[in-house]
């Protein structure tokens, strides 16, 4: 860890931004610092001014509006999100995959701002957000934009953040349907980071799936949305046929690296697996 650095308590959001832009690339936002700190520890981030967000007031709230959807402060903890009356009755996705998170210490410190900008493809929660069509808001002192949370992810750790960016807000459109389904592959222990994340979303009738949404987490540079498997399933009937189609899509779509969780070609069999699985489970829930 670098021996000295400034370490800066703004406590409004303009403070923070103009403190961002003006040490841009020797800043780095503190959140949970789960991640973060972690880091410095190791070595590979060694930032001159560390700037904590946990003082700025108004990046904490959670608020549910049936026409509007779900709107959550970057400063949220993945805790109060899993532990969220609303979220676990319109969004039970959403509070699957938090309570899926790491376990409860991690959770209670780790913010869901903290967990999408961290840019970590093994991480779970993006996938969720992108079966979700979440958006996510971005400020700096030259404004604010918005985008979708599939456009956030760009690389291996690197978001669309610019330096002097600070992820604001996410918003979850109104829930579309009911269908949905959530699986984490973790072999080694629950409390691992996912082997394979698949994250589903689905809406149709009977055996008809209208539309789907496959997101996956685990198993490529970044989270990413299988849009080959969801094109196998819009407008047919979800038959074991078409449910090994839209696996087959998914390993296709998918590039996983080999690490101590397994082979890339492993890795690549699960995905197929496990897309068949989620989609079956989510299109059972079709009324
Ligand atoms: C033991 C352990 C197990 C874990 N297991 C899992 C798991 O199973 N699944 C999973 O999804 N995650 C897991 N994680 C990752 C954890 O979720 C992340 O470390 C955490 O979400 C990061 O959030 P944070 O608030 O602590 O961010 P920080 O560590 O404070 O920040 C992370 C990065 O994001 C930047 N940042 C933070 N907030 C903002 C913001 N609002 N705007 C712009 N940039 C910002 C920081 O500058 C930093 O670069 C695990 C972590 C640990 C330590």
């Amino acid at each position: 860890m670098r021996a000295r650095f400034d370490y800066l308590e703004p406590t409004g959001l303009d403070e923070a931004c103009r403190l961002l832009r003006e040490h841009g690339g020797d800043a780095k936002l503190l959140a949970g610092g789960t991640a973060l700190v972690m880091w410095m520890r190791m070595g590979l981030l060694s930032p001159k001014f560390v700037i904590n967000l946990d003082t700025v007031t108004g990046l904490d709230g959670i608020a549910f509006d049936p026409s509007d959807g779900l709107r959550i402060g970057a400063g949220v903890k993945h805790r109060d999100l899993e532990l969220c009356p609303e979220v676990q009755e319109h969004y039970p996705l959403l509070q699957e995959t938090f309570y899926k998170v790491a376990q409860p210490r991690i959770r209670l410190m780790a913010t869901v701002g903290g967990n999408l900008s961290h840019g970590d493809p093994l991480t779970d929660p993006g996938a969720a957000f992108m079966a979700l069509d979440a958006e996510v808001t971005l400020r700096s002192s030259r404004g604010e934009r918005t985008l979708s949370v599939e456009d956030f992810f760009v690389d291996y750790y690197e978001t669309a953040l610019e330096p002097d960016e600070i992820l604001t807000s996410i918003h979850v459109p109104p829930p579309a349907g009911p269908a949905w389904s959530h699986i984490k592959f973790t072999p080694r222990s629950e409390e691992d980071f996912a082997t394979v994340g698949v994250a589903v979303t689905m809406t149709g009738e009977g055996i008809r799936c209208d539309d789907a949404r496959i997101a996956l987490n685990s198993v490529g540079p970044v989270i990413f949305r299988a849009r080959a498997a969801e094109e196998v399933l819009r407008g047919r009937e979800i038959t074991p046929s078409v449910l090994e189609e839209a696996g087959a899509a998914a390993a296709e779509a998918s590039d996983p690296i080999e690490d101590v969780r397994g082979s890339s070609e492993y890795k690549r069999e699960l995905v197929a697996v496990f897309v068949r699985r989620a989609v079956e489970r989510a299109a059972a829930q079709l009324g």
